[in-house]
């Protein structure tokens, strides 16, 4: 990393970077390039390697992450000496203009990618979080219309908390720190000058862990005290420590007391925390709301809705083989979207499920957990303490027949059989018995809640294999 002494750029290395940087507007899309190409410059280019300048930490790792093979490549294809692309942080003035860029600004400017609070003491907001990339199904409305209540009554003239706290739970990768991101982007839009710090658990501890080191916690107390909505993400993680707890306790009540908004995420419900019962009890006080783990169908249209994003044409085959094959959470699904896309640009052909196949091996093994009915009947009959032989029996005792629906409903939710094979497998019934049952445990897990958890427990047990008890 020699003789580059930052500033110079030869002509040809410039028009090079705006061709680049042409392309992958087309490429992308305005969105995508706005919040993550836009704010890169290039600082220079020597030993084959482009050192590209980001804004922010984030946006460095986010980029290796996501772009660096590809902007690799396109690298290599303009300046054959280029074979590496670097990413640093540097705060470099909007040195470079950009031939033709006359467009306004965009909504979410990289400056904008904030932190949760003036101070530096929350965290980064994903620019991608917001409400408008969220999609709703029917494993996630139910959390998703709790977030909405609460982030309009952020931006409302004077704010009444609709429920508080709002304690978002579920499964890691289903879409909680999305939500709460979305709360504080919107609130950011809409009401600028609210204040809010969105921070997660273990951060508030070590803030707070800090604060008392330094015998003084005026500071520290009296900023979590002056917000108008504190968002705590991955609660389950202040548990254990006391301070921190009866802290976290006392901050709480200030702000119900104040009628401010609070929201709370957790990978477990209250119930399963380990936390103390008065917390506990607080916490069940406002809107418990999961996000359960997503259907077969919700998984198509996140990634139909993230490919059209992405500008990338994959054939419904293979999204629909994705969605099936890949069942953890959308986090892995994202991750194998981008795999198939970088490898799509990379080796130039076009995707098929063979390719994505090939490209996804590891993952794939991963999820692959192929469930079968049987062992949906077993593990049903089990958690419901019923004969694994009332699941292909005539008997319609409520006891008996719920249980059987559930697995009913499990069967088309978690394998790819068909109705008429589901109710082959259930004492040869009807596939209108296996309609009516799948719509029935639909209708009734809305207000069931008993049910609804029953169901989540059900489906993470056979999707990850793990032994229930
Ligand atoms: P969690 O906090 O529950 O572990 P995240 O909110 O970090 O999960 O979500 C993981 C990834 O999946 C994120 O990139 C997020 O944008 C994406 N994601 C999750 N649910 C959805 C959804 N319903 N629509 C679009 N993207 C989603
Ligand atoms: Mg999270």
């Amino acid at each position: 990393m020699n003789g580059g002494g930052g500033g110079f750029l030869s002509p040809e290395v410039k028009l090079q970077w705006s061709r680049i940087r042409t392309w992958l507007r087309e490429e992308y899309g305005d969105t995508v390039y706005n919040n993550w190409f836009k704010p890169m410059t290039l600082l220079r280019v020597d030993a084959g390697c482009a050192w590209i300048g980001v804004p922010t930490p984030y946006t460095r790792d986010w980029s290796q992450q996501n772009y660096q093979s590809r902007l690799r490549a396109r690298w290599n294809e303009e300046n054959r000496k280029v074979t590496a692309v670097e990413f640093v942080v540097a705060n470099v003035a909007v040195g470079e203009v950009d031939p033709g860029e006359t467009d306004p600004p965009p909504a979410v400017a990289p400056r904008d990618i904030l932190d949760g609070d003036e101070r530096g003491i929350g965290a980064l907001l994903d620019p991608r979080f917001t409400f408008e990339n969220f999609v709703v199904g029917k494993p996630n409305e139910f959390a998703h219309a709790a977030a909405k209540r609460v982030a309009e009554a952020t931006i409302a003239e004077s704010l009444q908390p609709p429920f508080n706290p709002l304690f978002l739970h579920g499964g890691v990768g289903l879409g909680k720190t999305h939500l709460m991101h979305a709360i504080a982007w919107e609130m950011r839009r809409q009401r600028p000058t609210r204040r809010f710090i969105y921070l997660s658990a273990e951060k508030f501890m070590y803030q707070f862990v800090r604060a008392l080191r330094s015998k003084d916690t005026m500071p520290f107390k009296e900023l979590f005290r002056s917000v108008d909505v504190l968002l705590i993400d991955d609660f389950q993680f202040i548990g254990g420590k006391e301070s921190t707890q009866e802290e976290f306790f006392h901050t709480f009540n200030a702000l119900v007391d104040m009628n401010r908004q609070i929201v709370i995420s957790a990978d477990k419900s209250p119930s399963d925390l380990d936390i103390e019962e008065r917390m506990r009890s607080r916490l069940v006080h406002g809107m418990v709301a999961d996000v359960h783990p997503t259907t077969y169908e919700l998984r198509l249209v996140i990634l139909q809705s993230k490919a059209e994003h992405l500008r990338l044409a994959i054939p419904l085959r293979v999204l629909e083989f994705l969605a099936h094959k890949i069942t953890s959470n959308v986090r892995e699904l994202e991750g194998a979207l981008n795999r198939i896309m970088a490898h799509a640009q990379f080796i130039g052909r076009d995707i098929t499920v063979d390719t994505a196949e090939e490209v996804l091996q590891d993952l794939l093994k991963k999820n692959d957990r192929r469930v079968t009915i049987d062992e949906i009947q077993k593990r049903v009959a089990e958690h419901y303490n019923i004969r694994s032989a009332d699941m292909h029996s005539a008997r319609r005792a409520r006891e008996i027949a719920r249980p059987r629906q559930v697995a009913m409903y499990l069967c088309k939710m978690l394998t790819p059989r068909s109705l008429p094979e589901i109710g082959k497998k259930f004492g040869g019934r009807d596939h209108t018995t296996v309609i009516h049952a799948i719509r029935r445990i639909e209708e009734l897990s809305v207000a069931d809640k008993t049910l609804a958890e029953d169901l989540a427990i059900l489906t993470r047990l056979l999707q990850t294999g793990e032994r229930g008890n």
